[in-house]
């Protein structure tokens, strides 16, 4: 096990890496936390769960919702959970959104802490303290940056995580080596997720490695007014055709990292695209498909990052250097159709 520790703003998170789940108890008193999870992982890691009260919520996107975090609550006032009490999400990105929210409201706040479950949550979700749930179509509209007392990374957790949710993973894996680490960029052009998967050492560096790429940035910009941005590489195309055309989340950035690519060959004469490409497809990720653009330019258009008349775009001039660049909304439409 390696501990580190960084210090956000309102708050100093110990990491714990490549720790086991039952290391827990060592953090927080089962008396007094309750975790909340998600009903697959609950099934799939029931052993896991004995000696802990549990609140186990309906799993997926869908149930994001501030209806899910009522439920929560009311769980919470019956298990008369006060204010010295501690929350434990234990699950993939919807479980510690959904528990970091609900923590940071109930009774004006209270401690939490995360075990991410899936990879995704163990190298992005789980890190930097944005909490939420969805309303409707708009995506995190609704929540609290308020950073957890700990993370406790079990990589062996993920040896029951279905094939689609790994390389869901791994699309915020390649954005981290494309956005800030070109060795890690090159290295995973050595391996593939089966590797990854079958390797404990590897795998365990790999998260370690991408947690920290994703704590250094957030450190520097806990808030978003600059250096955090980067981390919405591939994430603006992404988002719109995520919601349009119903694709998972990596799939959707996967794509949209392809888009930002050709962007910057065109504004930052950035010349590897192919080796992005080729890299998303030896992770399984898709790198282009039968999207209608103008439709897609319309959902872009409501983005939530949209600056008045033009949007930030992170683009990269190297692989492992990145820059976002204002580009007016008009320009950007002219350049997207010209792809
Ligand atoms: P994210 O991709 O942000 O982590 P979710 O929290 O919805 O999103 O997790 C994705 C899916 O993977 C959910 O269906 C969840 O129940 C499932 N899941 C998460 N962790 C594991 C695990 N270790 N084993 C099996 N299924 C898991
Ligand atoms: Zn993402």
């Amino acid at each position: 096990m390696k501990k580190n520790k960084y210090a956000f703003s309102r708050q100093t998170v110990a990491y714990y890496f490549d720790a086991p789940f039952s290391y827990l108890k060592e953090l927080v008193d089962p008396a007094h936390s309750v975790i909340v999870t998600d009903r697959n992982i609950y099934d799939l890691h029931k052993k896991k769960f004995s000696g802990w009260k549990t609140i186990v919520l309906p799993p997926g996107e869908a149930f994001k919702t501030q209806a899910t975090v009522d439920s929560v609550i009311g769980q919470l006032i019956e298990m008369n959970v006060d204010r010295k009490s501690f929350l434990v999400g234990v699950g993939g990105g919807v479980v510690t959104d959904i528990t970091g929210y609900a923590a940071s409201v109930y009774m004006r706040g209270i401690r939490f802490g995360f075990a991410p479950t899936s990879l995704l949550a163990m190298v992005d979700a789980s890190i930097g303290g944005k909490n939420g749930v969805d309303v409707g179509l708009y995506k995190n509209l609704v929540g609290a940056i308020n950073q957890p007392d700990f993370l406790l990374f079990d990589p062996s957790l993920l040896k029951t995580l279905p094939e689609d949710e790994w390389v869901n993973g791994f699309a915020e894996i390649v954005k981290h080596a494309c956005i800030k680490d070109a060795r890690l960029f090159k290295e995973l052009e050595r391996h593939n997720v089966r590797a990854y998967s079958k390797n404990k050492e590897a795998l365990s560096e790999l998260i370690r490695r991408n947690a920290i790429i994703k704590t250094k940035v957030v450190l520097v910009d806990e808030f978003e007014s600059g250096e955090r941005k980067l981390l919405n590489f591939g994430h603006t195309w992404g988002h719109a055709i995520e919601n349009k055309y119903g694709l998972a989340h990596g799939q959707a950035v996967a794509l949209g990292m392809v888009v930002a690519c050709r962007l910057s060959e065109k504004l930052c004469g950035f010349s590897q695209t192919g080796r992005v490409i080729g890299l998303l497809e030896q992770y399984g990720l898709p790198t282009a498909g039968d999207f209608d653009k103008k439709a897609t330019f319309d959902a872009l258009k409501m983005d939530k990052k949209k600056v008045k008349t033009s949007m930030n775009y992170v683009l990269l001039s190297d692989i492992g250097k990145s820059l976002t660049k204002s580009i007016p909304m008009d320009e950007l439409e002219k350049l997207i159709d010209s792809l």
